[in-house]
């Protein structure tokens, strides 16, 4: 499915003019607007789907693994020394385009901190329960 409201979808489609790095038959790879750092990309599917939860394990598959090639072409190309790979879901997490895409992060030596977090602490027991919660969602 293609939604002609959703931004990403007319990009994936090239109906809105992009910088794009890469693009077959069910993805093209664009430069984000706003990066984080030099050379920070997405990989959008042409279909449309909102979340993570949404797209199918053959397409979640090979969007990973597009995205796993593109940060290597970047340690070639650009000379950075690792990237990060980010995919947000929901609001909460900080997901502002309702169309599943992969950010792929490049990181430079001597670059800002990012997709950090501060680590807290966990008690056993408490982590039993929280594991059995998810196991019987899933
Ligand atoms: P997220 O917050 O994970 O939903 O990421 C959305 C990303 O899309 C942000 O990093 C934006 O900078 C980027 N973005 C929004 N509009 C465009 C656009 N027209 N072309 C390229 N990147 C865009
Ligand atoms: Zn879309």
């Amino acid at each position: 499915m293609k939604d002609q409201d959703c931004i990403f979808c007319r990009i994936a489609a090239g109906e809105i003019p992009s910088t794009a790095v890469y693009e077959d038959e069910e993805f093209r790879v664009i430069l984000d607007l706003g990066p984080a750092a030099k050379g920070h990309a997405l990989v959008l599917p042409k279909e449309h789907y909102k979340d993570i939860t949404e797209v199918p394990e053959e397409v979640l598959g090979k969007a990973f693994f597009l995205a796993g090639r593109v940060g290597a072409a970047m340690k070639k190309a650009l000379g950075c020394a690792g990237f990060n790979v980010v995919q947000n879901n929901g609001v909460e997490a900080g997901q502002t385009v309702f169309h599943f895409h992969i950010h792929i992060i490049p990181r430079y030596e001597g670059g800002p901190s990012m997709v950090t977090w501060k680590q807290g602490t966990a008690d056993p027991e408490e982590q039993k329960k929280i594991a059995e919660q998810i196991r019987s969602a899933l």
